[in-house]
This record gives structure tokens, C-alpha cells and sequence, in this order.
């Protein structure tokens, strides 16, 4: 099974210009959610993983699965202001735009190894985000973990020149 049969591109969305790769059209099929699901958690295998940590709201879609199968807590990060207890949070650019994400403060313990996944990496904005909230709390990224790289905008690539351990099913 190709996943990128199931992903369906958007020309112009959110804006002009931009070429939006919608995952709806995958996680609609069950045979290649399960598929995505399966190869997200055998990647995994080859790293230390305490927590998995997705990023809202389409890294939710997949890394609860995976935090399912593998038997490990699940940690939001989330958008601003829709965590109710104390939190972290980390301001960062979007491709396009700029945001905030925020974890829990209790959310991830002194030298927990924090597994990120997310459903796509462009710029590695929001990605870096997620690694300093992690960092914020005494974690270490463990990995990341990308449905689709977008390869053109060089995120993964810097993540991986950062140090850090990615993986992507597709380009
Ligand atoms: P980055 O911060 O530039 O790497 O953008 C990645 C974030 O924006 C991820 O959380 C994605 O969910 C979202 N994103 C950016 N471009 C797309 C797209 O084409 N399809 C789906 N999500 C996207």
C-alpha cells in the first residue's frame, strides 16, 4: 500500500499559494490509517520512548493510536489558552502565521525520553516548539515522528542537523 495515494493535495489553502496536504482523506480509509498507525509505531521501536507527545490537533489523530498500541501516556501540547492547569509555553513562526503551544507543567518528569509526532513537518517551526516545551519540562526528545515531510521547506532536515532523531512515512 502507497500511503501517498491517500493523501489529497489543496491548491490555495488556507491562502494563495500554499499547497495543503490534507490527511482527511487518509485517516477515512481504515486500511491506511491502520497502515500509518503500524508504521509510525514500528519506527518508534528503534528509540527510548517514557511518553509519546503530539502537537494539536492532527498529530492527536495519530499518536493516540500509537500511545494505545505501545502501552505509553500521551501528552497534548496544545494550542494557546486551552490547557486548564499551570503551563508551558513556547511562542514560535508558522509557514504561515505565528502561534503558541503550551504543555501542562506535570504533564512530563525530570529525564522522561518524550516521543513527538505529528502529522506533517514543513518549515520545523512548530516541531522546534514542541522539542523546547519538552525541554522546558526535563525531558529529552526522543524522536520525532512525521506522516509527511514536506522536504522542499528543510524542516526535518534541520531537526536532524539540531541533533535530534526524525523519521518520516513520506516525502
Ligand atoms: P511547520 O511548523 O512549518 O513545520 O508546519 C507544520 C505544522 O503545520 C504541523 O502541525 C502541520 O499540521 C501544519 N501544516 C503545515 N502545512 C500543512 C499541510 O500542508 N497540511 C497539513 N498540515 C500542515
Amino acid at each position: 500500500m502507497n500511503l501517498k495515494d491517500y493523501i489529497r493535495s489543496i491548491p490555495n489553502y488556507p491562502k494563495k499559494g500554499i499547497l495543503f496536504r490534507d490527511i482527511t482523506t487518509l485517516i477515512k480509509d481504515e486500511k491506511a490509517f491502520a497502515e500509518t498507525i503500524n508504521q509510525i509505531v514500528k519506527k518508534s521501536k528503534k528509540f527510548k520512548v517514557d511518553k509519546i507527545a503530539a502537537i494539536e490537533s492532527r498529530g492527536f489523530v495519530f499518536a493516540s493510536a500509537v500511545s494505545y498500541l505501545l502501552k505509553k501516556p500521551f501528552i497534548m501540547l496544545r494550542k494557546k489558552n486551552k490547557l486548564p492547569a499551570e503551563t508551558f509555553s513556547v511562542d514560535f513562526e508558522l509557514e504561515y502565521g505565528t502561534a503558541t503551544i503550551e504543555v501542562h507543567k506535570d504533564s512530563i518528569e525530570q529525564n522522561d525520553s518524550v516521543l513527538i509526532i505529528d502529522d506533517l513537518i514543513a518549515t520545523g517551526g512548530t516541531a522546534e516548539a514542541a522539542a523546547k516545551l519538552v525541554e522546558m519540562s526535563g525531558g529529552n526528545v526522543s524522536a520525532f515522528i512525521f506522516a509527511i515531510n514536506l522536504f522542499d521547506l528543510n524542516g526535518s532536515d534541520n531537526l536532524a542537523k539540531k541533533g535530534y532523531h526524525v523519521e518520516n512515512l513520506m516525502d
